[in-house]
C-alpha cells in the first residue's frame, strides 16, 4: 500500500528532527531534512505503484497524512501550507519513481509479446541476439 508506506515511512525519517534542536545546526537544516525525508519516502513508496498518476495521489495523501500526524503531535500548532508542501514533495517523488517503474515494465512486456525481431520502442529491426536496440538503446534483455 503506497499510501500507508508513505504515511509511516516519511514520519520515521523525520524522527531525527526531534533531536536536532539539541545540536548547534543551522536553522535551515531541519527544513531540508524534512523535505528530503518526504522525497525519499515518496520515491520508495512510488516504486510499488502500477500507474504514475495513482502513485502521485497516494504518495501525496500518504505524505500529507504522515506530516499532519507526526508534526501535529511533535510541533503543534500545525502549519497547513507546510503540510501540503511536504505531501506534494512525496507525491512528485512517488510519481517520478512510478513513472520510471511503469516505463521499464511496459518495455519488457512489449518485447516479450513481439513475435518478430523488432524493437517495440522505436520499431527498427534488431539482430536475433541483440541485447540492446541499436537505434534507441532500449534494453532487449528480456526478449528470448
Ligand atoms: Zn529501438
Amino acid at each position: 500500500m503506497t499510501l500507508f508506506e508513505t504515511a509511516i515511512f516519511a514520519p520515521l525519517l523525520c524522527i531525527p528532527l526531534l533531536l536536532f534542536p539539541q545540536f548547534a545546526l543551522p536553522a535551515e537544516f531541519p527544513l531540508f531534512w524534512g523535505v528530503a525525508a518526504f522525497a525519499i519516502a515518496g520515491g520508495i513508496a512510488g516504486r510499488s505503484g502500477t500507474f504514475a498518476s495513482a502513485a502521485f495521489v497516494t504518495t501525496f495523501l500518504g505524505g500529507f497524512i504522515g506530516y499532519a500526524v507526526f508534526f501535529g503531535l511533535a510541533f503543534s500548532p500545525l502549519n497547513l501550507l507546510f503540510t501540503v508542501m511536504h505531501g506534494l514533495v512525496a507525491g512528485v517523488a512517488g510519481w517520478a519513481s512510478a513513472k520510471r517503474h511503469v516505463a521499464t515494465v511496459r518495455a519488457e512486456v512489449k518485447l516479450e509479446n513481439d513475435e518478430k525481431r523488432r524493437c517495440k520502442m522505436c520499431g527498427v529491426r534488431v539482430g536475433l541476439w541483440a541485447k540492446k536496440c541499436w537505434s534507441c538503446r532500449a534494453s532487449l534483455a528480456r526478449y528470448t
